[in-house]
């Protein structure tokens, strides 16, 4: 089931409609309570969630998803308008899992609803790997980073993104190859999306950030001395 957020009864139709004839089961809201009626009835796999609503916009009731233990693990794709917005929601750590730009078309907007299913039942499905390296230590199954002990919350794709450099711990991997695994798709270009969870990522690990080094002109690596 995927809920979807919007308040253009025309967008919110279209997607439902997309979504449907795409195999998915799909539930439109117009705002934010109507929405969160629904959660209560049942949880989706996914939510799309519009960012300019009336009442309560998308970022808010963004953070109102990622505050509550019953949904914070729901993926979420916020639907921005192009521009200025998309640039913003971009390069704040909203703790959502893509973001689209309107106008989008329906072939793309369908690859990312199933590129962001596709990675998060793959996190449901692995079990009982553990990485550590220094201070840090990711137990894939729980989707649980600690630094020295303390617990350390990421997004979706950051976690990803930390586990792919330590899958392949040494080696140098592109922007470009970052990309396609953890988005999924051709990315168009766009490999700033990568920088932007590379330094929140860095961000919050703090001390053990340092361990991402930044190959210039080629990408990153996590512990190429280990
Ligand atoms: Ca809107």
């Amino acid at each position: 089931m995927i809920y979807c957020v919007e308040d253009e009864r025309n967008i919110r139709e279209l997607i439902v409609y997309t979504l449907e004839t795409s195999g998915f089961e799909a539930r439109g809201f117009s705002d934010g309570a109507q929405f969160f009626k629904g959660m209560e009835e049942k949880k989706p796999d996914l939510i799309l969630l519009d960012i300019m609503l009336p009442g309560e916009d998308g970022m808010e009731i963004l953070k109102k998803l990622k505050r509550n233990s019953d949904t914070d693990h729901i993926p979420v794709i916020m639907v921005t308008a192009k521009g200025a917005e998309y640039d913003k929601v971009l390069g704040l750590d909203t703790g959502a899992d893509d973001y689209i730009a309107k106008p989008f078309g329906m072939m793309e907007f369908v690859a990312r609803v199933k590129a962001v299913l596709r990675r998060s039942n793959k996190d449901i499905q692995q079990s009982g790997r553990e990485y550590t390296a220094g201070k840090l230590k990711v137990q894939v199954d729980q989707h649980r980073v600690m630094v020295d002990d303390n617990p350390v919350a990421l997004t979706l794709k950051e976690f990803e993104v930390l586990r792919y450099l330590l899958e392949n711990r040494g080696i140098v991997l592109t922007r470009n190859q970052l990309l396609e695994h953890i988005w999924g798709y051709d990315f168009d270009g766009e490999t700033r999306t990568v920088d932007v969870h590379i330094r929140t990522l860095r961000q919050k690990l703090g001390e053990a950030g340092e361990m991402i080094e930044t190959v210039r002109g080629v990408g990153y690596r996590i512990g190429g001395n280990q």
